[in-house]
Formats: structure tokens, sequence, C-alpha cells
């Protein structure tokens, strides 16, 4: 290895819920990191300014805190090779796109977007492979000069070779080569003037001196553009390792359809960090045939690239409920108390309780039965316990999906928003209030008397609300 000190990175996109996938990422770098006397960097990437929440980066990186995988250099804590956020270094990936302009590497693309419709349409009529027809790629620099004085937008594209083929090694998977005219001639800048992944992270992997990529094997496709890039800065690329992704029980890739993808959910179901960072470990390596529990130094001192376990690792809620079970069972009465007081009664949800439940009991004792519900989830009530009466059990399965898909996509989990998404809801199937709240209630609370029903959704979160209604309907979707 040519590099001089390990330096990792893991790079979520702070586009939605807090992954899964990015704790499993984190934890093999983090290990990886520890081995070697290495570094960890944490790095935003949050260079698609559409989809990028501020909220979303806050609430990685408090998850990756929770669960204990402490990065050495980020956007909170700084370093050398600053600053970690991607769209703070919107004016490094210019700088370095007009490297690639100027040695012949990359060029301009004028094409509207009419243009580049109408190049995929008539690709997928005929059959081909939807990519860029490189109308721009010889335009003569006069001509770009003329496009570019006249204010006509444009993107930035790499120049892909026609011929041969691109190799690279992948520590685990060994060599893997593919088709040079497979690649498409990238956008590298966008006309919003933000680069493109592709550009940005070997820009960045370089400047940051990562000296090894682990990363999920979703990203190997990117990977022969990105060596291209290596070639074309005349840069010595990092070594690359592909980690196996997760699964859903039937093998799929793991998603939210399926199984709970968000960290935030863990931690609000109540499953220890310590428990959830060996169950992911157990994803991608073991530390010996007979021993599933053990700890993280553990891992670390026994850990090796090479036994990076390829076949697809199956995301079991059940084995995960399992490991929990052992983790917990090991719990000092101190950190079983510390653990109630700070997670599962902590100060600031009930906070949030006491709005609600004040005027709901007279004494204390009626608490925890009339607040149940924000602790533990209600038992799964029937289809006729819950259905209102015009209705039928299809009508409810459609207007409770329909409602779910629109709360997947919902981030500001405020009172107010939510009523207005189920308003609107409401008002396009055309369900009265009543039929429409009263099974919704039914599902989160498993109680008539509840509080508003908006309020009590923004008190219990997006996690557990979203998770009780897909448990609801995947358990009468099958009946
Ligand atoms: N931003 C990418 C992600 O969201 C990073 C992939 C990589 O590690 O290169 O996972």
């Amino acid at each position: 290895m040519a590099f001089d000190q390990v330096r990792v990175r893991v790079a979520p996109s702070p586009t939605g819920d807090p992954h899964v996938g990015s704790a499993y990422a984190t934890l093999f770098n983090y290990v990886f990191a520890k081995k070697y006397g290495g570094k960890l960097i944490l790095r935003i990437e949050d260079t698609d300014q559409a989809r990028a929440k501020a909220s979303s980066e806050q609430q990685i990186m408090a998850c990756l805190k929770w669960l204990g995988l402490q990065w050495d250099e980020g956007p909170d804590c700084g370093g050398e090779y600053g600053p970690y956020r991607q769209s703070e270094r919107k004016h490094i990936h210019r700088q370095y796109a007009d490297k690639l302009l100027e040695n012949g590497s990359a060029y301009r693309c004028f094409c509207t977007a009419e243009h580049l419709a109408q190049v995929r349409e008539q690709q997928k009529k005929n059959g081909l492979k939807t990519a860029y027809d490189r109308k721009c790629r010889e335009l003569s620099s006069a001509s770009a000069e003329k496009n570019m004085a006249a204010g006509k937008p444009f993107v930035v594209r790499m120049k892909m070779p026609l011929q041969g083929t691109t190799p690279f090694m992948d520590v685990i998977r060994g060599k893997i080569e593919i088709a040079n005219e497979l690649l498409d001639d990238q956008v590298l800048i966008k006309s919003d003037g933000f680069p493109t992944y592709h550009l940005a992270n070997v820009v960045d992997d370089h400047l940051m001196k990562i000296s090894h990529v682990i990363r999920a094997e979703e990203w190997i496709s990117s990977t022969p553009k990105h060596i291209q890039l290596y070639q074309a800065f005349e840069w010595e690329t990092p070594e690359f390792i592909h980690l196996p992704l997760l699964r859903n029980t039937d093998r799929s890739k793991i998603s939210k359809r399926k199984n709970p993808i968000s960290l935030d959910f863990y931690r609000r179901k109540g499953i220890l960090p310590k428990a959830l960072v060996n169950f992911l470990a157990l994803m991608g390596w073991s530390y010996s045939s007979d021993r599933e529990i053990f700890t993280l130094e553990e891992m670390i001192e026994k850990f090796e690239v090479k036994a990076i376990n390829l076949g697809g690792p199956i995301f079991d809620l059940k084995k995960l409920t399992w490991m929990n079970q052992q983790y917990l069972q090991r719990l000092s009465e101190e950190e079983f108390v510390n653990y109630l007081r700070t997670e599962v009664f902590a100060k600031e949800y009930l906070s949030k309780i006491f709005q609600v439940i004040l005027e709901r009991i007279e004494t204390f004792d009626q608490f925890v039965e009339k607040a149940q519900y924000f602790f533990s989830p209600p038992a799964i009530m029937t289809i006729e316990e819950v259905c209102p009466k015009n209705r039928d059990k299809a009508q409810l399965l459609t207007m409770l999906s329909g409602l779910l898909d629109l709360l997947d996509e919902q981030y500001v989990w405020e009172m107010v928003h939510l009523q207005e998404t189920m308003d609107h809801h409401r008002n396009k199937i055309d369900w009265k209030p009543g039929e429409y709240l009263v099974p919704i209630r039914l599902i989160l609370t498993g109680r008539k008397d509840s509080p508003p029903l908006s309020k009590t959704m923004e008190i219990l979160g997006r996690e557990l609300s979203r998770q009780r209604m897909r448990d609801w309907i995947q358990s009468h979707q099958a009946s």
C-alpha cells in the first residue's frame, strides 16, 4: 500500500432517514481504521441540493454517535482536510472540473432537456441502452465559447474512452473489469454549478487522502467511472472494498417497504446500540463458528478485510430481537435503570406527553394506563374493530396505504403539517372525518379516546407512527 496512513471515510447523503446501511458501512470503516491505527472521516455528501436536508445530517450524526461509532474528522469536529460538507466544497470541485476541461478529459455540453429526452426515447424504441449521444463531445472551442457568451446553460461531461476496458481491483472480490463502451459520458458538473456524486466523491477522496474506500456493493458500477477520473487527473487510486449489500428476508435489497431502515426506528424500538452494532457486524463478518456475541473491541482485534463474507446478508428483525435480548440480559442494574431513564422515559419525551396527558388523569397511578401507547405498540386490532361501517376491508387498506405513502415522504413531523397531509388526503379520497380518523387512531393507540390524532402522531414520532401503520397493513394484507 502506497499510503502512509490508513484514512477511510463514510460519506452519507443526508436525503432521508438515517439509514441502517450507513451504520453498517460506518462500522466496517471504523473497525478498519481502529485496527490499523488510522482515521475515520465523516463526509456529508449533500450535493443533491434538492433532496438534502439539514435535519437529516443531524440525525445521521446523532445515530452514529449513539452506536458509539465516533469519527476523527467531520463537519462537527473539523480536521485538517475540511470542509467536510460537500456543498461547502463546490468551488474546489469546479476548479478540478476546469482542469479536466483544460486537459481535454471533459467537455461542456449544451444539449437541452428536450434533446436528451428525444435521444432516450429513440434509444428505448430501438431497444438500446440509454446514454448520452455525445453530440457536444467534438464541439469546437469557438462554438462552446459562443454558446457560453450567449448565456446558454451547460453541464460538464467526462470524455470516456470509447474502446478498451477499465479494470480495477477490489480487495475482497479481486479483479473487476468493465467494457468502456458501457460507460456513459458522465455529467461531472450540473447546470446549477453543483458537482455530481462522481466528481465530488473522487476529488474529495483524493484531497482528503483517503487510502481505502470501503462502501456498499451497490457502488461497484460507479467505480470504473471513478477510476477513469483518477486516471484523467493522474492521481493514485485508493484501494476499493465493496461490502455485501444488506437484504430483506426475501433477498431483495434492503428497503423501507419490507424492513424499517431508519436507525431512529431501532432506537425508538428499544434496541440497545451494542446489540445493533454486533448484529451489523455479523452481516459481513463472523467472529468464529461458535460465537455470535462479541464486542466492538473484540471485533477490532480479530478483524481482517479478507474475512469479509460476500454472501448476501439478511437483515432479519427476529435475529436482531434475539441479539438484543442477549444484551439486555447482560445489563447491570445500573445500566438497566439508566437506559430506562435516558431512553424509554427520556425527559424530552415525557415533556411532550405531559402536554396531552395531564388533562386525562386524576392521579398518577392512571398515567401508565392512559399513556401506554406512547411506550409500547397496541395489540394489532382486527379489521372488524377498525373498519368504519360504510367501508370495506379493501377500501380501508387502500386508504391506509395511500396515507402511509404520503407519510413516508413527510420529514417535517409536526402537528400542523400532519394535519394538512391528512386533510388533503381525506378530501382527495372523499372520506368523512370520523371514518378516516378513527381507524388511524385505533391502529396507532389502540383506543378511541386518545388526544387529537395529529398531536399524538407528532409525539409518537415519524418512526413509530409509520411502523404501527405498516405492521397493521401487513398483518391484514395477507388475510
Ligand atoms: N454518498 C454516497 C452514499 O450515500 C457515498 C457512496 C460512497 O461511499 O462512495 O452512500
